[in-house]
């Protein structure tokens, strides 16, 4: 039963169970097989999420099972705070540890294709002892099962695809941008994740995209943490927002509200609520990140035509009004063939606190039929 999900609608978000929808979303020869299920762990900055794949019944758990993730602690406390998320989340589905054949696990990058952690460090991964800590390895040496390690962008990219395509995923392709504090997402071939050699596919915030006519008269080049200038990031991330739209647009606004904020940091986080009310400053600014996401999924469609372009982040959370808008100025600035028009969707991701252990899940699936 190929699944048909509309995300733009409201009421694909929320409420209704993980459950059915994943069902459609399992190819017909893995759903023969119920002897075994895949376990899916998402570990973020503060909390661990857990989930359980079962291949006959979807998945096994409808909301978030949350633990902490004790990363500023350090790689060895860490990997046990994941054994006892993957314990509790057995205990908690009443499946037996013998059923397991696989764990996807996700996690904030950088890291390589493997899971090792960048020797640079990044912001979850402070602890010294994270440095090119080969965290996929760890976890499999203790968790003694295969271990499928893919960042998080990635992993939430691969549910957003199988949301969308259900028994379909293998015959389509899709690229996902997420908007955070950085600009995540990834790009789904075939219904598969396309890592790159150095697993550094799908690095969608750094790709440089055209500035003129997006920039506003005497809008300085905005610059992005990687090093690039005019990168999709620089101008579509929370980052952006603070270190280079607002300081612009706060001068074009004198006297506005968020002026007063206390800080660019603490006035960045308050634009999407002003956008969502109407404010004209602020959708100035979410007009700039939907232009600098239409002109990346402009990039993207020369690039490998995907059929499906999605958009996760902060904004799947606001007003119809807002979100409708916004996925607007998002198809108007992708510039898509006749052909490609009729061929690709636009969508929102929705249930993007699940997205992380589902999508982790769904690579651990992926893996275990070759098992
Ligand atoms: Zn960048």
């Amino acid at each position: 039963m190929p699944l048909r999900l509309a995300f733009g609608r409201p009421s694909s978000f929320g409420a209704a169970p993980f459950l059915r929808r994943v069902e459609g979303t399992i190819p017909p020869e893995m759903a023969t097989q119920s002897s075994w299920v895949v376990v899916g762990l998402d570990n973020g900055g503060n909390k661990n999420n857990a989930t359980v794949l079962d291949p006959a019944k979807g998945s096994l758990v409808d909301g978030m099972i949350e633990t902490p993730s004790r990363v500023t602690e350090g790689p060895q406390i860490a990997v046990e705070a994941l054994v006892q998320a993957f314990d509790s989340i057995l205990e908690r589905t009443g499946v037996a540890r013998a059923r397991v054949r696989a764990v996807g696990l996700d996690t904030p990058g950088p890291a390589s294709a493997d899971g090792v952690i960048s020797s640079m460090g990044s912001t979850n991964f402070a602890h010294e002892g994270w440095r090119g800590f080969d965290f996929r390895g760890a976890l499999e040496a203790r968790l003694r099962l295969p271990v499928v390690y893919n960042n998080d962008g990635n992993a939430a990219a691969l549910y957003a695809h199988h949301l969308c395509f259900g028994a379909e995923a293998a015959r389509h392709s899709s690229v996902s941008a997420i908007v955070g504090t950085g600009l995540g997402g990834g790009v789904i071939e075939a219904g598969r994740i396309v890592k790159g050699a150095a697993g550094m596919a799908g690095e969608l915030g750094h790709v440089h995209i055209p500035m003129p006519g997006l920039l506003a008269e005497g809008q300085p080049i905005p610059r992005c943490n990687c090093g690039f200038d005019g990168d999709a990031e620089s101008v579509a991330s929370l980052t952006g927002i603070e270190k280079n739209l607002l300081p612009y647009w706060l001068k074009r606004y004198e006297g506005h509200e968020l002026a007063r904020a206390g800080s660019l940091a603490q006035a960045a986080k308050l634009v999407r609520s002003l956008g969502e009310k109407g404010d004209p400053m602020a959708r100035r600014i979410f007009e700039q990140q939907a232009m600098a996401i239409g002109r990346l999924f402009t990039i993207a469609a020369n690039f490998t035509d995907p059929s499906a372009y999605f958009v996760g982040g902060g904004v799947v959370e606001t007003a119809l009004e807002f979100r409708e808008w916004f996925m607007g100025k998002v198809r108007e600035n992708t510039i898509l063939r006749e052909e490609q028009t009729r061929a690709a969707r636009f969508a929102l991701v929705p249930d993007l606190d699940m997205a992380g252990a589902r999508g982790a899940a769904l690579a651990a699936l992926e893996h275990a039929t070759r098992l």
